[in-house]
């Protein structure tokens, strides 16, 4: 299986940053060059591989590694690619016009070697290469598992770090289970799993706390830039905080699916599952701005609910286990009830039939009607099992909040700090299992 591994860069940021630079140096240069082809020549877009011949000679001699050039100048023609496929849908996009001043650098296999527990990263010829130590596990590893190495900057924590492609050649053998879960993935409780005979429902307040933080703050910030003059020093530092504010949240939202597609996997793995049947939202999700039927909030906190990238998370951590994953569409799945069939709208967490008496939770009656659906064709051929666990894959410990230390100088006195409060150093944290 192909993995991405991230270690830290101990190298020092002179280095790291002249090494980005030139692969910025590079790319804009493929783009200046490109461009200026295009307009001489009469529109003439070069390939990539006709390109490579004469960029050469217009960019210069470069200290990188001939394959880290190269993947510099192919970055460019990606993102071309990638805009070509974009404009089919959207006009306004468009095709990459700016340089770059940074630029992350790659090294294929062919400039990787592992010795001795480190890893040697060449430069070019007359350079001395890049020596990185290898933690245990890695250094384990043969040298053709290192498939690529990346130097990747991290706006959220202002240092590089190493992005290694592995691949550890294992292949990963199905499950002898043949049990069926049935995932529905929600805005409130990310995951609800059930089987038929048991449910789980997978609990993390902290992913939609983290998205509305960072729309509150994204907004203030936005409007304080409104009133600068671009390009002043002020307008500066605020671009560059609101960038700093949208990586760290970022980081920190992939941290907290990580460990819920991981609950839910392990969920799968307990209820003997062969397969995860994921209710595709995909349709409700995606259609925020045509939708008028959601108040403007509720729209705010669908557009922001990252179903895709957990949806994604739960897929491949399956795959490494054996376990497939299929869609199933979930249209009225959270609205049928599952002993009539009637249709209701849930208020809130409870759903409540108001033909038959029913009541139940939403998020179990819409994971159960997605097993039913599956298993026979048919909503509401199912009963949800009235026993639900609760399971909290990222608890947040009493958090002392930074913005409320300085009130009236009340907690800066220790004795007035609750012990509790202590535990806060430890934000996110695994639990058991509930
Ligand atoms: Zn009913």
């Amino acid at each position: 299986m192909i993995r991405v591994q991230i270690i830290a860069c101990t190298l020092p940021a002179d280095q790291t940053r002249a090494l980005n630079r030139e692969s910025g140096r590079v790319y804009s240069a493929t783009l200046v060059h490109h461009y200026r082809v295009y307009r001489m020549a009469g529109k003439v877009w070069l390939s990539p591989r006709k390109h490579d011949r004469v960029l050469k000679a217009f960019c210069g001699p470069s200290f990188l590694h001939a394959h880290s050039y190269q993947a510099a100048q192919q970055d460019f023609y990606e993102a071309c690619k990638t805009a070509k496929a974009l404009k089919q849908r959207n006009p306004l996009a468009r095709y990459p016009y700016k340089r770059k001043y940074y630029h992350t650098t790659t090294w294929k296999n062919t400039g990787i070697t592992v010795v001795e527990g480190r890893m040697r990263l060449a430069l070019a010829r007359g350079h001395e290469p890049i020596w990185v130590a290898l933690p245990d596990h890695l250094a384990m590893l043969p040298a053709t598992a290192f498939r690529q190495v990346q130097l990747v900057y991290s706006h959220a924590t202002k240092r590089s770090c190493w992005h290694i492609t592995l691949d550890d050649g294992l292949v990963p053998q199905p499950t002898p289970h043949t049990g069926i879960m049935a995932v529905d993935l929600g805005e409130i409780h990310p995951a609800a799993c059930t089987n038929g005979a048991q449910a789980t429902i997978i609990c993390c307040r902290a992913l939609r706390a983290n998205a509305q933080h960072r729309n509150k703050k994204t907004a203030d910030l936005q409007e304080m830039i409104a009133r600068c003059t671009p390009g002043s020093r002020r307008w500066k530092k605020l671009v560059a905080s609101r960038k700093r504010l949208q990586a760290q949240t970022d980081s920190r939202q992939r941290d907290m699916l990580h460990k819920v597609s991981r609950a839910v996997v392990q969920e799968a793995q307990a209820m003997q599952a062969g397969t995860i049947v994921i209710g595709d939202v995909r349709d409700i999700a995606d259609k925020t701005k045509t939708d008028k039927r959601l108040s403007r909030e509720n729209r705010q906190k669908i557009s922001h609910w990252p179903h895709g990238q957990l949806r994604q998370y739960i897929t491949y951590k399956a795959a490494a286990v054996g376990i497939r994953t299929e869609l199933i569409n979930e249209a009225y799945t959270s609205k049928t009830c599952p002993i009539c069939g009637a249709l209701n709208k849930p208020k809130g967490r409870h759903y409540s039939c108001s033909a038959c008496g029913f009541v139940g939770h939403r998020d179990n009656v819409g994971s159960t009607n997605i097993l039913s659906k599956h298993q026979t064709g048919k909503l509401a051929q199912m009963v949800p099992c009235k026993a639900i666990t609760y399971r909290h894959p990222v608890r947040r410990a009493s958090v002392v909040r930074s913005d409320k230390r300085h009130v009236a100088g009340v907690s800066q006195n220790p004795h007035l700090i609750s012990p509790s409060a202590n535990a806060g150093l430890v934000r996110l944290e695994e639990s058991p299992r509930l």
